[in-house]
């Protein structure tokens, strides 16, 4: 099971911080652009929740 299928970019040397915990970002999956706050990968997970649940259930019934 090899992972390395992302390619990661290395921006060490760019001294970028999380813009939700400031930790060190040393590598991204994607081009860090300078007008966008980067995350890590923690907190990029946390705010793309993937699937749309909603907060609207079928459940509405007194
Ligand atoms: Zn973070």
């Amino acid at each position: 099971m090899a992972f390395g299928q992302r390619k990661m970019y290395d921006v060490s040397h760019l001294g970028l911080k999380c813009a939700s915990c400031g930790v060190a970002i040393t590598e991204l999956p994607f081009q860090p652009s300078s007008d966008r706050p980067v995350y890590c990968r923690e907190c990029a997970r946390k705010r793309n929740p993937r699937g749309g649940s909603s907060g609207r259930g079928p459940s509405r019934r007194y």
